[in-house]
């Protein structure tokens, strides 16, 4: 039997790293080669449609077409000048990736030949044909139009012979069939409603942006060993495989020397991320062996969460240069820790002040009291949904297994921050604030030193930890579009902020002084919100019924965490911050449904054939291998004597036996359940039925399998190990 594993273990073995040049040039210098930035922009414009368009992405100002003519014209000089025969409408659709259709620039001139042409109009507006993307049935096919929108604030780009143009998708009814348009709209939101609160503090404000600061963890497998394994490829993560005696427990991997092929692509994606003004910054091993992790500089969110969908198809495709295999999947082993993408948020001014950092004056800091407190009203109100805007099919496996954050949402503060709002909460009113004369307002609010939580104070299990001067977001999944967070966390902060300054108004249109009205607020929200205030340890047991009793969400199903979506509160939300309508909303939770049943019912598919096709029939020929041996061995030695010799063959011959019949019962089981389950017609129920009914017999499938490969010759077996997928490379 010719076994494909041995030979993609050889392989992997051979290679060596790729020798990756270095620029000439320092990094500042090739940073953004490949990005229609502003300096190009002032370049290739003529200086009042420059003028204009920077209007447009600071002001939002509106796009009129002869600017985009004009621009097109600038941009097209640019990307001929790079290259690019063709552009295509960069979006990003509810399947977690990117979508793209590229045409060239060309045109007939009508002599015979060809030019070049991109017209402001192509620029602005295309109509993909939609009609294969999700959408949840806001667009019935025989009406399957879309079309794709320029969005001005994320400059283009060009990777290869393409210019890209960043856009979001909607349907022509105006609904949202993309992550971006409700992301942009949510961002509004939250502009809004805190530059209102910053005026309190300081009129000069004029907008409030969000930062966005993503870690994406991945790992590394070598791309012949990914191809022995079928479920890797179909699924994106292992469906079996037994634990490698050594894995991560000895704690040798995290912040290690990184491997050299690994340095080798690392260098390489950092390079070409660069060139695309992706802002890269850390690089490290992480706990898991074939585990790594990259981080840029923060940035704004809108353009944060581009360059983050645009640094996952670029891995994916520099990986395959160094002959290996990304896998973004949040849980793609076993018994080693999975990957995340922890999002650290804030808000910022246009003037530079960060609404989440302390500052120098009492003022400062009951502006930042004010951020944090009303953060933490948002994610107490909404915590149910935050927690399904990062629920997938695949960070299930992450979410509630005790390794990555747990599956309720709680905010860990540490000492100095909880004991500031212990403070607020229960001093004495008017020793905590009066005003004195001339003098004006005194805040007998603490003194908060800059760096004021040291890393010690970090508390790894909780979901939406405060890091001095942000919050972090590490429920993420590794594969997910940061914007379904993104979306949630910045509206429901708008409604919270919005909700907070229409109080304090009240107050101040009774009479009362604003500081003391915003500090009466603040203090009835410091009580109402206590809940979701938890700096113990996530994964524990107390934790859970403890959190039950908070009234927090501790639903534990995925596809019934989507419920959230359309909760009264939830839709309330949406619709008055204006991100997200009722319909959209449903006809995305369509989507969210369909999409996790498709995930188990294709793992569920490669499970029955890896179980039937390879696990069996190799099993089996080692029984027989072992069967042969025994009859040998009473040949030689009689019936009594040769079995008795052959003890250990005979218990294996029975195991097998045994545990064969169990995994080919329950793949029938396995295939039954997804009959049935197909049969529902609703979207919602069939979800719930792959995840009570088809998931949980996989696993009990595997258990089987995983028990046979510890006993099965190791010759024979097919499929790559653990430890060589983990450790080699
Ligand atoms: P960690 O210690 O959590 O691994 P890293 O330094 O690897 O931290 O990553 C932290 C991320 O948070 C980086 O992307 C960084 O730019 C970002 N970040 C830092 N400060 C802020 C902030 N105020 N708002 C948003 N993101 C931030
Ligand atoms: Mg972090």
């Amino acid at each position: 039997m010719a076994n494909l594993r041995f030979e993609a273990v050889e392989e992997a073995f051979r290679k060596r790293p790729l020798e990756v040049s270095t620029p000439k040039e320092r990094p500042g210098e090739f940073y953004g080669k490949y990005v229609f930035n502003r300096t190009k922009m002032y370049k290739y414009l003529p200086v009042d449609i420059y003028q204009k368009l920077v209007d447009v992405i600071d002001n939002g100002a509106r796009l009129d077409r002869s600017i985009a003519d004009a621009v097109a014209q600038g941009m097209k000089k640019w990307a001929e000048e790079n290259g690019a025969t063709h552009y295509t409408h960069w979006f990003q659709p509810l399947t977690e990736g990117t979508a793209e259709k590229h045409d060239a620039f060309v045109e007939h001139d009508g002599k015979g030949g060809m030019m070049e042409e991109f017209s402001g109009k192509l620029l602005v507006q295309q109509e993909p044909d939609a009609s294969s993307f999700p959408n949840g049935g806001i667009r019935n096919t025989f009406e399957a139009r879309g079309y794709s929108a320029w969005d001005p604030t994320s400059p283009v780009f060009i990777i290869d012979d393409t210019l890209c143009i960043p856009t979001i998708f909607i349907s022509y009814t105006g609904e949202a069939l993309d992550y971006k348009a409700p992301l942009l709209k949510a961002l509004h939101a939250v502009n809004v409603a805190a530059t209102k609160v910053c005026h309190y503090f300081y009129p000069e404000v004029r907008q409030v942006h969000s930062n966005l600061g993503w870690e994406q963890e991945y790992f590394l497998v070598d791309e012949d060993l990914y191809f022995a394994r079928p479920d890797l490829m179909l699924t994106g993560r292992t469906l079996m495989g037994h634990d490698s005696a050594k894995n991560q427990q000895m704690d040798d991997h995290y912040f290690g020397t990184i491997p050299e092929r690994v340095q080798a692509f690392m260098k390489d994606l950092e390079i070409q991320a660069l060139e695309l003004g992706i802002p890269c910054k850390t690089r490290h091993n992480e706990v898991a062996p074939g585990q790594f992790e990259l981080a840029p500089i923060f940035e704004e969110c809108n353009l944060a969460v581009d360059h983050n969908m645009l640094l996952m198809s670029l891995m994916k495709k520099i990986a395959h240069k160094h002959s290996f295999r990304v896998l973004l999947h949040e849980k793609p082993f076993d018994g080693i820790n999975g990957s995340g993408k922890h999002n650290n948020w804030s808000l910022c001014t246009d003037n530079g002040i960060l609404l989440h950092a302390a500052g120098k004056t009492p003022a400062d800091n009951l502006r930042f009291v004010v951020f944090i407190v009303e953060t933490l009203m948002a994610v107490y109100r909404h915590n149910g949904l935050l927690k399904a805007s990062v629920m997938s099919a695949t960070n299930d496996h992450r979410l509630g297994a005790n390794e990555a954050p747990p599956a309720i949402i709680s905010s860990f503060l540490g000492r100095q921050i909880s004991d500031l709002l212990d403070h607020i909460e229960k001093a004495d009113k008017d020793n905590l604030f009066n005003l004195s004369g001339k003098t004006g307002m005194q805040l007998d609010i603490p003194e908060i030193p800059e760096l004021f939580i040291d890393n010690t104070d970090r508390n790894r299990t909780s979901p939406f930890a405060f890091t001095g001067n942000r919050f972090e977001f590490r429920a993420v999944g590794s594969e997910a579009n940061c914007a379904a967070a993104m979306i949630v966390l910045n509206t429901a902060v708008a409604e919270a902020l919005t909700d907070f300054a229409e109080r304090v108004d009240t107050l101040t249109a009774k009479g009362e002084e604003q500081t003391s009205a915003i500090i009466d607020i603040l203090r009835e929200d410091i009580e109402a919100c206590k809940p979701i205030r938890f700096d113990g340890n996530g994964y524990s047991d107390e934790w859970k019924e403890e959190a039950a009793r908070r009234g927090l969400d501790c639903e534990p199903s995925c596809p019934v965490c989507f419920d959230r979506y359309l909760d009264r509160e939830s839709i309330r939300m949406f619709e008055q911050m204006n991100v997200m309508s009722h319909n959209e909303l449903e006809a995305r939770n369509e989507v969210k449904w369909e999409t996790y049943t498709k995930k188990i019912q294709i793992e569920a598919r490669v499970m029955g054939d890896l179980a039937m096709n390879h696990i069996i029939p190799v099993a089996t020929h080692y029984q027989s291998q072992l069967a042969k041996n025994v009859q040998n061995m009473v040949d030689i030695f009689g019936d009594v004597e040769g079995k008795q010799l052959s003890e250990r063959n005979i218990k294996i011959i029975r195991e097998i036996a045994e545990r064969t019949n169990i995994i080919e019962s329950g793949v029938e089981e396995l295939v039954n359940a997804r009959k049935y389950a197909n049969r529902i017609e609703d979207q919602r129920k069939k979800a719930v039925a792959y995840h009570d009914t088809v998931a949980p017999k996989m696993e009990a499938i595997r258990y089987q399998i995983d028990k046979l490969e510890l006993i099965v010759s190791d010759e024979l077996w097919t499929l790559p190990k653990y430890r060589e997928l983990l450790f080699i490379r």
